[in-house]
């Protein structure tokens, strides 16, 4: 199964001149969304993780199949505002302007070893900003995956050399 036949190219999305790639269709097809699962647990089989953290909204929707699938817990990381308890955060740039990411306080050990999953590394700000927080309580990076890696991005770069497993590559 081809599973980039499942991403839709949407051209001048959010913004003129950007081109889109909508995994949409890909979570529309019982077979190619847990095939996207599938072939991120096989990556992570030997990571010795014990919970996956994501970003909102797309990151939830791979970090807790994949969480179930691999049988970890799962940590949401969201924006300001969002969460109901204490909550550590990280601010990191954008192209234009900033942005914060929280977790709650609570949520992460010292030395525990955690996964990283989003949808779609792009540029690697909102990944690099993840794995800022995560290192701020101390935890352990056991691994990064996304299912599509812009690899014309060079994100990788700003993933602090923890390098990235991808399940589609769009050059
Ligand atoms: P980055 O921070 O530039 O690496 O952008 C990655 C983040 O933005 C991910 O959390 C994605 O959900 C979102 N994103 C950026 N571009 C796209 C896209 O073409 N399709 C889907 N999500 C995208």
């Amino acid at each position: 199964m081809d599973l980039r036949k499942l991403i839709r190219d949407i051209p001048d999305y959010p913004k003129e001149g950007i081109l889109f790639f909508d995994i949409t269709p890909l979570l529309g097809d019982a077979e190619g969304f847990r095939k996207a699962i599938d072939l991120l647990a096989e990556r992570f089989a030997e990571a010795k993780a014990t919970k996956i953290v994501a970003a909102e909204a797309r990151g939830f929707i791979f970090g807790a199949a994949l969480a179930y699938k691999m049988g970890l817990g799962f940590v949401p990381v969201r924006k300001p505002g969002k969460l109901p308890y204490k909550t550590k955060s990280v601010s990191y740039d954008l192209e234009y302007g900033s942005d914060t990411l929280c977790m709650h306080e609570d949520a992460l050990l010292r030395g525990e070893k955690v996964l990283v999953i989003d949808d779609l590394l792009a540029t690697g700000g909102t990944l690099s900003g993840v794995i800022d927080l995560v290192e701020a309580f101390g935890a352990e990076i056991a691994g990064i995956g996304v299912v599509i890696e812009l690899s014309f991005l060079n994100g990788k770069e700003q993933l602090h050399s923890y390098g990235c497993e991808s399940i589609l590559q769009i050059a």
